[in-house]
Parts: C-alpha cells; structure tokens; sequence
C-alpha cells in the first residue's frame, strides 16, 4: 500500500488534474491512498473569503466567493461532459458555504477559518474522484473530518494518534479488502483536513497536507510515500532565491528535519517523524518527469554530506539584551529571558551569549515583536537590527564562503560539525 499527496500546483487546472489521473493510472502498484490539496491558491482566497466574512464586509465577501465558485466550475467544465452529476455535488458544497456565510459569524474566527477553508479540499477531492471515476479508476472519496481525528485546537489542531489509527483502519481497511482483486483500489480524501470527535472541522496548519499523508502512511504502515511536485525533487537550496540549485537524491530523516527547522520549505516540519518512526520511506518527485527517481528520504545517511543545503531566511532581527545591573549573563538572567520569548510565542533561531550580553535572532512578527520587546525592555536594555538576513548553510566544507556572503556585513555568526549559520545585513549600494 501506498500514499501519494499531490499539492494545489498539480491540479490547478485541467490539464494538471488530468496529469494526476495519468500519474495514478500509471504509477499506482497495488492498492493506493491519494491525498489532494486545494486547487492551485484556493487556499489564499479562502483565507480572504474567511477575513471578508468576520469583518462582516459584505459586498467582498460576495464577490470572493463567486469568484472561487467560478474557478471550479470552470475546470470541470473542461473535464465532464454537460449534465454530469459532479456540477451537482460542486454546487452543493458551495450551497452549504454560501448559507453558512449569511449568519453572522461566531466569536472564534479559528473556528470559522477552518469550516470556511476546508471547502478548497472538498471540492478539490470531489472533482478528482470523478474525474478518476470516469478515467475507469476504481476508487472510494473518504471525508478527512472522521479519519483524521483532532483536538479542538482549529487552525493547528493536534492529532489523536489512537482515535486516528482505530478510524482509519475500521474505514479505508474494508475497502482494500473488498476490492483486492481489483488491481489499483483508491481512497481518496482531503489533506490539511481533520476533524474533532464531535464532528467539527479542523485544519493541520498551512501546508499541511504533506503531514495528513504521513499519518495515513503511518496509520496503515505504508511501504511508501510519494511527494509529487512542480520540482525534480528536493533541492539543496530554494531556486527562487539561489541561482544554482542541485537535486538532493537522498537523505536521511534526521537530515531532513534539521533543514526543515532551520527554515528550508521542502516538506511540512511534522511530516517526518511519523514517517521515522515506521521506517516508512518517503519520495519526492516530478509530476511533469514522473519516470525520474527523484529524491528519497529514508534511513540511509551516508549521502547525508554530498552536497551542502543553503537556506535563506529574511525579516529578521537581532537583538541584544543587557542586564541593568551590570549582572552576568546566566543561568538566572537566561531563563527569565527565555520565558519571556516563550510568552511571546516568539521562536529563537539562533543565539550566543558573553558575559555581559545575550544575543538572539528571531522572525520578526507585526503583533509578537512588540509585546516581547515590551516585556523585556522592563528588565534589560536593548539594542536591536531589523530587516537582516539568516543563511544557514548545512556541510559548509567546501562552500566558498566569501563568495556566499559578498555584498553582506556579517553582525553574528555560529558554526558546529555540519552546520555554518550567520546573521547579514545586505549592503545596498
Ligand atoms: N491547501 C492547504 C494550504 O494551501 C494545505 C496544503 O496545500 O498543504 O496550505
């Protein structure tokens, strides 16, 4: 058995959607859970649809909705024949949304985000189960909300890894075993989707559809996972921001969660460890080459130092805070300000301490910046860059780094075994 999770950008419009039906007819070897996003940037609009909606902006609220309304009717246009029973269900989904959005909204906006927002992947799923109905591809649409089963956390919801495992195997199990003469069974649902015991939607974060294929591998221990993408596969460094970029063919876990928490965009962080822990490998890969091997990641590590990761992060800030009393910088002065970072919900990504100051870079954030630097601004003194740069650079060995950091004023910098990190101000000339 086998996942395969395919992003907004490989069913943004018909001819992608019908690039995945080939992929699934093609690449599927036995029988196959498919995890689908919403359409190309449906998400983004619903995300303004919700705003629209709180703010009680009506004529917006209106036109976004139509406005996304037409966009899926339009690719099924293309896909079904006139009169086919999808524009039914299609108009359906978007019935229910568009009465929804006629009361008033509740007091939770994290709530109403998620019941508004999983209409991209609901409508994104139906139009693909049937158009895979039509290609002869026998397959069963499963909704997230009783597969996925959550806390009420809405917008991060965290998942209840028994309730999931017992749900998803009491419902997709049966239908393996009821097709198992069927060459090519699928089960198709939603990802970023999940759902509390009492039947409310949830959603698993931004993105979170790589996640929702990892613990439906995980909770019917898969024997692989597919990624597939507009890219080859995992590059070493984002190719909108690095000039030259090469395909990382394999790398263990543990390598591809460390380039993920320093910030590289690759996979969504939580994908991997469900994943580690089965041994399950996970693949990414072309949906425009579907025949290339593209990258895999599994338990291997040799490979691991092969080529150097660059990631860029931008918008930062470096601050650095100074005891009043001229006390040293530790472990009392240290843990009062990490509990000021951590009530913030301010995430740290590097730091370095002497003995009189203590200085750490973070994301800068409209809202969290200023509540934290108003806290700590009680206790310390201040002093503080915005709008720096973070590179990180993962086996650095053999990288010119006078040629990375040219035209960069270097304000802090950090180096262990496998990792070179520094904190730049670009120099404009
Ligand atoms: N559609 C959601 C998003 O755009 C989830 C996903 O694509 O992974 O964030």
């Amino acid at each position: 058995m086998k996942v395969f999770k395919f992003g907004g950008a490989s069913v943004k419009d018909p001819d992608a959607v019908k690039n995945v039906a080939n992929i699934i007819k093609n690449y599927a070897s036995g029988p196959l859970v498919v995890v689908i996003s919403a359409m190309g940037k449906t998400t983004n609009a619903l995300e303004r649809l919700t705003e629209a909606y709180f703010e009680q902006k009506k004529d917006n609220t209106e036109s976004i909705f139509q406005s996304i309304k037409q966009y899926h009717i339009n690719i099924a246009q293309e896909l079904f024949p006139d009169k086919h029973i999808v524009f039914n269900a299609i108009e359906q989904k978007f019935y229910h949304l568009y009465y929804y959005l006629q009361e008033p909204p509740g007091k939770n906006f994290n709530f109403e985000y998620d019941r508004i927002v999983s209409t991209g992947e609901y409508v994104s799923t139906i139009i693909i189960a049937h158009y895979l109905s039509e290609k002869g591809i026998k397959n069963q649409w499963y909704d997230a909300v009783s597969l996925i089963i959550t806390d009420t956390n809405y917008r991060d919801a965290g998942v209840d890894w028994l309730k999931t495992e017992n749900a998803v195997k009491t419902r997709i199990q049966p239908f393996f075993k009821r097709n198992k003469h069927n060459l090519n069974p699928v089960a198709i649902t939603q990802g970023f989707l999940g759902g509390t015991t009492q039947g409310f939607i949830t959603t698993l974060g931004r993105e979170g559809s790589d996640y929702t294929a990892a613990i439906l591998a995980y909770t019917l221990k898969a024997s692989e996972v597919i990624i597939w993408k507009d890219v080859p596969g995992l590059l070493n460094a984002d190719p909108k921001v690095f000039e030259s970029t090469k395909l990382l063919q394999n790398i263990s876990y543990q390598e591809a969660i460390e380039l993920a928490y320093y910030g590289a965009t690759v996979i969504h962080p939580k994908t991997l460890k469900p994943l580690l822990k089965r041994n399950i490998p996970l693949r990414v890969k072309s949906f425009f080459n579907p025949e290339e091997d593209g990258s895999i990641i599994n338990q291997e590590f040799l490979n691991d130092n092969l080529q150097p990761s660059y990631i860029l992060k931008t918008r930062q800030i470096l601050l650095s805070i100074f005891p009043k009393d001229f006390s040293f910088i530790a472990e009392q002065n240290i843990s009062r300000i990490f509990s000021e970072f951590a009530r913030a919900g301010v995430k740290i990504n590097l730091m370095q301490n002497s003995a009189l100051s203590f200085s750490v870079c973070f994301d800068e954030d409209i809202i969290k910046t200023s509540a934290l630097l108003k806290n700590l601004e009680k206790i310390y003194n201040l002093k503080y860059n915005k709008g720096l740069e973070l590179i990180t650079v993962r086996h650095y060995e053999k990288v010119n780094i006078d040629e990375l950091l040219k035209g960069r004023e270097i304000l802090m910098e950090q180096k262990n075994r496998t990792t070179y990190q520094w904190v730049v101000k670009k120099n404009y000339k």
